[in-house]
């Protein structure tokens, strides 16, 4: 089944100016992202028993949206859900959404909740699993301020859910560590997180990874962290202009001793971390090899190996 087999929004309305809080895409419809609503009922609301995938549209086109495809259909295959909709299906929703919606920066997300039992039963098989999307103005981690001087960083004593509990290659609402942990930082008048594995390493932040530079080799935490899409292309830039990045342990103290340090994520890309816990991370300014990869990653949103066209109407 494909989305254009269900009634859309007229293609009239492809003015970022009508629909500015962008559009969803749930139960078989397109609607103004005000009225995409779910049921108090659904267990992604009550058991956080979901999962989602966030992909970016960059000066029109989609970045990398087939890794998020799979990283999204991955997940579906391990919390076994079913969703009415192949691959292709659903890149012509995410599509649809961004293209009724007008806008030329988007975040756009999929995502699939375990749905309700139709006879309040507490057996997950019997709920109905319930896919929605969406594309709203995109958003990220770090403003333009913070941009251009760094974030500041606290690193929380929480522990990020371990991978024994659950895998954290599916890509999830388990939140609660991570927002306390934000509330730490806030507390530290830092700005964002950082939370440790279960070994005391770090981990990662809400929604982004961490990547250390020393002595112009990079580092990111290999386990216990989301396999991030922004953290692969940062894989994919080092090997093409010959930087050695490797996943391994990071620890606390290789972190505080980087020469610089930046977070990865699809709600912002490659952002610079000039402070960890009210301290400088060398000399306090944002690195050459950080400012290097972040345009080297912006550039890349232009080449059709790497990025596609939205079909604005
Ligand atoms: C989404 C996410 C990231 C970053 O992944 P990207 O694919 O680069 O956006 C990192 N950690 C967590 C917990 C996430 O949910």
């Amino acid at each position: 089944m494909t989305a254009k087999q269900f009634p859309a929004l007229s293609a009239r309305h492809a003015d970022p100016h009508s629909y500015p809080n962008g559009i969803a895409f749930l139960d078989g419809q397109y609607l103004p992202m005000s009225e995409a609503k779910i049921s108090v009922l659904d267990w992604g609301f009550l058991h956080s028993d979901a999962t989602y995938d966030t992909v970016h549209v960059w000066n029109g086109r989609f970045f990398r949206l087939d890794l998020h495809i799979e990283r999204f259909f991955g997940g579906l295959e391990r919390l076994r859900m079913n969703i009415p909709f192949d691959r292709d299906g659903v890149v012509e929703i995410l599509h649809d959404c961004v293209a009724l919606s007008g806008h030329r920066a988007s975040y756009v997300e999929m995502l699939c909740t375990r749905g309700a039992s139709p006879t309040f039963s507490r057996d997950p098989r019997d709920a109905i699993n319930r896919f929605m999307a969406f594309a709203i103005p995109l958003g990220s981690v770090a403003n333009a301020e913070q941009m251009g001087r760094g974030l500041h960083v606290a690193i929380s004593d929480k522990v990020r859910i371990p991978p024994a509990s659950l895998d954290p290659a599916i890509k999830n609402y388990h939140w609660l560590d991570l927002v306390r942990g934000l509330y730490d930082a806030y507390d530290r008048n830092a700005e964002t997180a950082l939370l440790l594995d279960f070994n005391g390493n770090v981990a990662e932040g809400p929604g982004f990874n961490v990547f250390a530079v020393k002595d112009g080799r990079l580092a990111t935490p290999a386990t216990g962290v989301l396999p991030g899409i922004t953290r692969r292309t940062t894989f994919d830039l080092c090997a093409e202009i010959g930087l050695v990045a490797e996943a391994r342990d990071v620890s606390v103290a290789e972190l505080r001793a980087a020469d610089e340090v930046f977070i990865t994520s699809t709600a912002g890309g490659i952002m610079p971390v000039t402070k960890i816990d009210g301290a400088p991370v060398a000399d306090g300014k944002v690195g050459p090899i950080t400012t290097r990869l972040k345009e080297l990653y912006w550039q890349k949103h232009e080449d059709p190996a790497w990025s596609t066209p939205v079909a604005y109407p």
